[in-house]
């Protein structure tokens, strides 16, 4: 009998009738004669609504109490669910991440999986339930509070069980029907990809494609664990991430031999751009700027240092979250003097446009491609980063659709029909 873990996000248990929509699938996995696990999300915008409603309580709440008021999301899910799945004659059990087994470190809202023992959740099996836990959430082996795992986490939750249960595989059930070419929310003629290689959903993870939460990709990755996003709205087969580094796509009769030279455009609109001018030119300022900035707890994306001018000065720009700007321009200008520069800028939000490509580090010429579409589309440029895979170039962030848009045009991604979004607001 083959094991299925299933993670539903949360526009898939958005309400009552999507749980019991949800429920009717789970059990029709389970009636063709599978074991499954059901991995769920918070009911739509709750975990939005969650952090609105500590925001208007308190300016900076305690981590700790965070995290339990955040986890309970899920608990809410999970609960629901296996009332539904009740309904239909099957039973199931439903679990906290901490009684799944979900043992992490002590950071609060950015938690990492340390073990994973999901042995109640294997009991459950054994006995013909269905077992359900609640996605993103685990325990500090420490401290013995409870943890989250940061925003889309519950994609970490799935793969993280699947891995520890020795799944056949990991389906991620979300309001698109797989990894499009683009986001289908900002571009209309992206296309479904049918397979993508872990490579390049790690690349489109990291620079921006929430479709999949970028530890979820690692971690399958590292543990080979088969991935299938696709739509909880439809029936269609989505896009397989295939695992393992050796694992070459499929071929089908009329494929093309190799692998695509451009898997897809990523975009994110959460960063923020940070220059700071008139650093003196000497050995260690850097040094200087990002022990500063790491103190403060923020990671650093891209990063530019012009060459120094006459005046032996330089400047320094770099993104950051955006979430991050107040304190890190706090801390620069708070050791303004140690550092010696002269002035310090910063646009709290920027926009960061990537094309991902695996076949891309043996085919000259996509550069060129791609500047010349921002050019042809009046785009100007901000940053530019890349890496064997990937460019990205950061813009202002009025241009950021369109910069996608032209992208996905220019290296011949659109489709002929429009990509259906079935649910969701975006948020
Ligand atoms: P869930 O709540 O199911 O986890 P998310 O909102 O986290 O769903 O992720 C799904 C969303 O990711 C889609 O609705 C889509 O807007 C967005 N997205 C961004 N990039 C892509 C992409 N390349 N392919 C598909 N969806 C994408
Ligand atoms: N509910 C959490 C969030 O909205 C975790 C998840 O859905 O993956 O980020
Ligand atoms: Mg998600």
């Amino acid at each position: 009998m083959s094991l299925i873990v299933q993670k539903y996000g949360g526009s898939s248990v958005a309400d009552a009738e999507s749980i019991k929509r949800v429920a009717r699938r789970v059990v029709e996995t389970k009636r063709a004669g599978h074991q499954v696990v059901v991995v769920v999300s918070a009911m739509g915008d709750t975990t939005d609504e969650l952090l609105d409603l500590a925001a208007a309580i308190a300016d900076a709440p305690p981590s700790r109490e965070m995290d339990i008021l955040l986890s309970s999301g899920e608990r809410m899910s999970m609960a629901l669910l296996a009332m539904a799945i009740h309904e239909h004659g099957e039973t199931a059990q439903s679990f906290t991440g901490s009684q799944a087994g979900m043992i992490t470190d002590t950071s609060h809202g950015k938690a990492r999986i340390i073990d994973v023992s999901p042995d109640r959740v294997q009991e459950s099996l054994d006995t013909d339930h269905i077992g359900i836990v609640a996605g993103f959430q685990g325990v500090s082996s420490e401290s013995k509070d409870i943890t989250t795992m940061g925003r889309g986490g519950s994609d970490t939750t799935a793969v993280a069980l699947a891995a520890a249960l020795n799944a056949d595989a990991c389906e991620i059930y979300t309001d698109v029907d797989g990894v499009f070419t683009a986001d289908p929310r900002v571009v209309k003629s992206a296309h479904k990809i049918d397979q993508i290689s872990s490579e390049d959903m790690l690349e489109m993870a990291a620079a921006g494609s929430k479709v999949l939460h970028l530890r979820s990709v690692e971690y399958a990755r590292r543990f080979g664990v088969k991935l299938h996003v696709r739509s909880s709205f439809s029936q269609h087969e989505g896009t397989w991430v295939l695992p393992g580094p050796d694992d070459t796509i499929a071929l089908q009769e009329g494929e093309p031999l190799e692998q695509p030279i451009i898997s897809g455009v990523a975009h994110d609109d959460s960063e923020a751009k940070l220059t700071i001018s008139g650093v003196p030119d000497v050995p260690g300022k850097a040094a200087d700027i990002f022990n500063l900035i790491a103190q403060a707890g923020t990671n650093i994306d891209m990063i530019v240092q012009n060459v120094s001018d006459d005046t032996k000065t330089t400047n320094i720009s770099f993104t950051l979250p955006g979430a991050d700007i107040e304190k890190s321009v706090q801390i620069l200008t708070d050791n303004k003097e140690q550092i010696g520069f002269e002035e310090l800028d910063y646009v709290p939000q920027v926009g960061k446009v990537s094309l991902v490509g695996g076949g891309m580090r043996h085919h000259p010429g996509v550069s060129a491609r791609f500047f010349t579409a921002l050019r042809d589309a009046g785009i100007n440029i901000g940053l530019i980063s890349t890496s064997e895979i990937r460019v990205s170039v950061i813009t202002d962030i009025e241009d950021l659709g369109r910069a996608v848009q032209a992208i996905h045009t220019a290296f011949g991604l659109d489709a002929d029909q429009e990509a259906t979004v079935y649910a969701g607001t975006g948020r």
